[in-house]
């Protein structure tokens, strides 16, 4: 990677790094709360090049909703548009895991990256797939080139026991005919889709498809079409920070997805992958150093998509 993009980020790291790191850890998800809340980690990964990482870029964090996208992924190559019968792709302005809009939207989902639309999706990948936990975990690895990707038992546990409101959404959804398998079973698949751990680069390497057109780069496999592969990223740009996506496309400019596990993986079409850990949120969910590196990243090197 080229020597002013190294100045760069290491800049903006050392930068961040040394000034007070506001926020929470999401404690909701009681083992979320066991971490060292001062972790920071960055990793870019231009599309044909290494990752290139500063700080503890190789510990595995929780992705959480960044799994969304790609759960998203995997069931959308399996369905093709028919997916979009069930779940919508508007930003809701609402938090993720809310419940209002269902009623007066008969039980569809506004978007895949809110919980009721990733609970969606899971549904959907029940009826796909003969083993969807073994597959989505043989899909994840695949595109990551990663052999020892998992799912992290005690935090998908962790969440089914105080997961109240993905409960009712789940089962709010149903009585709208949108859940077609046992809600539980639903349940279980999606935390456990949740807790899907990674580090930074390898959250690059997940994603690095979704900037080269579809393909994967270590072996040209097609993952999805250009066409699905700009309409996930349109919903990343949309739909992928919450009540804070507006804020993210015009601080950052760039899709991206974050999680409450304090991770944002973010990336420019054609060029890189970006991944940003800090565990501390901001009030919207967002990590609050994720935020500001990519915002003072895209600043310094002046491209964005736009
Ligand atoms: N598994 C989490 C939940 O359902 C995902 C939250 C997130 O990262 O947005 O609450």
């Amino acid at each position: 990677m080229n020597q002013h993009y190294q100045n760069i980020i290491q800049g903006i790291f050392l930068q961040i790094k040394n000034e007070e790191n506001p926020g929470e850890v999401a404690s909701y998800i009681p083992e979320l709360a066991n971490i060292d809340a001062d972790q920071f980690a960055v990793s870019i990964k231009p599309i044909n090049e290494d990752a290139h990482s500063y700080g503890n870029h190789q510990t595995r964090f929780s992705i959480q909703s960044i799994s969304k996208v790609l759960l998203l992924c995997l069931v959308y190559k399996h369905t093709g548009e028919k997916i979009w019968e069930r779940v919508d792709v508007e930003p809701s302005g609402n938090p993720f895991n809310s419940l209002v809009q269902l009623e007066s939207d008969n039980g569809i989902p506004r978007n895949p990256f809110l919980n009721a639309g990733a609970i969606v999706v899971s549904d959907m990948l029940i009826d796909l797939l003969e083993d969807p936990k073994k597959e989505f975990l043989e899909f994840i690895r695949d595109i990551t080139d990663s052999e020892t990707i998992c799912y992290s038992e005690n935090v998908a546990k962790s969440e089914l026991k105080i997961g109240y409101r993905n409960a009712a959404l789940c089962n709010f959804i149903k009585s709208f005919g949108n859940i077609k398998n046992n809600p539980d079973k639903v349940l279980e698949l999606y935390s456990l889709i949740c807790s899907v751990e990674m580090s930074t680069v390898e959250l690059c390497n997940a994603f690095t498809f979704l900037a080269n057109g579809g393909k994967k780069v270590s072996d040209g496999k097609v993952i999805l079409t250009k066409s699905q592969t700009k309409r996930v990223n349109a919903i990343m740009q949309t739909c992928g920070f919450y009540d804070e996506s507006g804020e993210f496309s015009f601080r950052v400019g760039l899709p991206g997805k974050s999680g409450v596990g304090g991770g944002i993986v973010a990336l420019l079409p054609g060029r890189y992958v970006i991944a940003v850990w800090s565990p501390k949120l901001n009030p919207k969910g967002n990590s609050y150093r994720g935020m500001k590196f990519l915002e003072l990243f895209t600043t310094a090197t002046e491209e964005s998509i736009f």
